[in-house]
């Protein structure tokens, strides 16, 4: 088995492979970090590799099953892990120069789980600033390059963990999505990408954007390998006030079903047609037709408030993020811009903001503070907010004629770079069927249904709050049929990236 061989499995494979000694943790973290060294220069996906941590992390696992001790089912699994969340000992930016060079003292809750189970931090991964955008190109460091195109984005926010996964750097990484980071990504990328139930996973250890919308999930190649992650790391957190308190839904179990008979499949007829590629609306359609196919009741379901999701998501988001954003202050954390060392507080404050915060940023604070000012309140937050119940009642509706609601992921292919980097409208557009989803609450996926223009392209699975179980039992038997139809994984025709 060559090092370059053990980047290819999937990440039960390799966890089976390291249970049964055919390989070591060792030998399996240093291929990944070959394969780092070899590609990362192309695709950019990570911010920072930690390869020492990773090294010594792996050696332990080694040492724990040398000396017997029963493993968890991704020990010795390599991880990335979006730079949104952080790490103790590790540098954390969110994608923003104002948190250039902090290093938090903790680890969030996640990883502390993860790091339990044996999983191997392989570093931090690349995104839009604070995790706001759609194609990591609002990065303070430069932007990732999908590794189907290196001319194209990889999605956003978190492209740099759906690019580590499609260029095969990191079998597993972990996202945050508050609008559609981990599911739009995964759909341009040919990965799978899980939202889960909001309160599912804990935030804590997560840099805020919209405290109500955000949630941490798993980026994977395979739907199993999602589940297993989704698994490791979900369940109640006291030290989440979000966090819900209630067993974790039984996602692996559900990914290794692969039986949709009889279920109900609601197709949204706001989330597709206008506004969505003609290749992606075809892929859509195959994909409900296979569904059929394996026995799935296929109805059509209607949700008139969803076309108000996306002004209502910019108006929520900005808001909290305005709030949470006000942490950043030159006192606490990271960048202080005081050139002469004579300036008053308020002007250090206002000096380090206005050099820490890049453009989007700005624009979200601005839009955020507008929409609390007093007397603008109820016409606009308050609006949001009435908005968002009706977004969750047409939820409740649907989910009493179908288990599970499909749609396109993302309403197009990985565009060029640059193409829609001034056109903040054609980006935030990009999350056209993902949001809906953030405002409710319920878990939602995309999983790969195809190529359009030799480009992937992602199906949307949505469920009802704590039923992450059934997307994975959708997406699992959807997998498996499309892989005999594909004959394998879409990921295998990724370009070579080696130099
Ligand atoms: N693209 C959306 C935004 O810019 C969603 C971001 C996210 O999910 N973090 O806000």
């Amino acid at each position: 088995m060559s090092s370059a061989d053990l980047t290819r499995f999937t990440a039960a494979e390799t966890a089976a492979a390291i249970a049964s000694r055919e390989v070591s943790a060792v030998e399996v973290a240093q291929a990944h970090l070959e394969r780092i060294s070899s590609v990362d220069g192309a695709v950019h996906a990570f911010l920072h590799v930690d390869a020492d941590g990773a090294l010594a992390a792996a050696a332990r696992v080694d040492a724990a099953r040398a000396a017997g001790t029963a493993l968890g089912p991704l020990a010795g699994v390599p991880l990335a892990m979006k730079d949104v969340i952080v790490t103790q000992g590790i540098p954390t930016t969110a994608g923003s120069r104002i948190l250039e060079g902090w290093v938090p003292p903790y680890d969030a809750t996640i990883l502390t789980r993860l790091k339990g189970a044996g999983l191997v931090l392989l570093g931090k991964t690349n995104m839009d600033e604070f995790a706001m955008g759609s194609s990591t190109e609002h990065s303070a460091y430069g932007p990732t390059f999908n590794p189907w195109d290196l001319g194209r984005i990889p999605g956003g926010s978190g492209g740099g963990s759906a690019a580590a996964v499609a260029a095969y750097e990191a079998p597993l990484a972990v996202g945050t999505d508050t609008g559609g980071s981990i599911r739009q990504p995964a759909s341009v990328t040919g990965t799978v990408g899980v939202k889960p139930t909001y309160g599912g996973v804990s935030r804590f250890g997560l840099i805020a954007f919209s405290s109500s919308l955000d949630q941490a999930g798993p980026c994977a190649r395979t739907v199993l390998d999602a589940a297993l992650l989704h698994e490791a790391m979900a369940g109640h957190d006291p030290a989440d006030s979000t966090s819900i308190d209630a067993p974790v839904p039984p996602v692996v179990a559900a990914a290794r079903s692969g039986d949709v008979a009889g279920l109900r499949v609601g197709v949204v007829r706001e989330l597709s047609g206008e506004g969505y590629e003609p290749g992606v609306q075809q892929r859509f359609e195959e994909a409900v037709a296979l569904l059929s196919d394996l026995g799935a009741k296929v109805v059509e379901v209607s949700c008139p408030h969803f076309a108000y999701a996306l002004p209502a998501y910019y108006l929520i988001a900005p808001s909290e993020a305005s709030s949470n954003l006000a942490r950043f202050d030159s006192v606490r954390y990271g960048l202080r811009v005081d050139d002469d060392g004579v300036r008053s507080l308020e002007e250090v404050m206002s000096a380090t903001r206005a050099a820490g915060f890049g453009a989007e940023v700005k624009r979200r604070i601005i839009l955020g503070t507008y929409a609390l000012s007093s007397g603008y309140y109820d016409a606009y937050y308050g609006q949001a907010q009435k908005v968002r119940t009706l977004i969750t009642r047409d939820f409740a509706a649907a989910f009493e004629i179908a288990d599970v609601l499909v749609s396109p992921a993302s309403p197009g292919v990985a565009f060029p770079l640059g193409a829609k980097v001034d056109d903040p409208l054609a980006m935030y557009r990009q999350d056209l069927a993902t949001i809906p989803s953030n405002l409710y609450g319920g878990p939602a996926m995309s999983l790969p249904m195809g190529l359009s223009e030799g480009l992937p392209v992602g199906l949307q699975v949505m469920a009802p709050t704590m039923r992450d179980d059934l997307l994975y039992q959708v997406a699992g038997a959807l997998e498996a049929a499309l892989h005999d139809r594909w004959g394998g994984n879409l990921l295998a025709s990724v370009p070579e990236l080696a130099a």
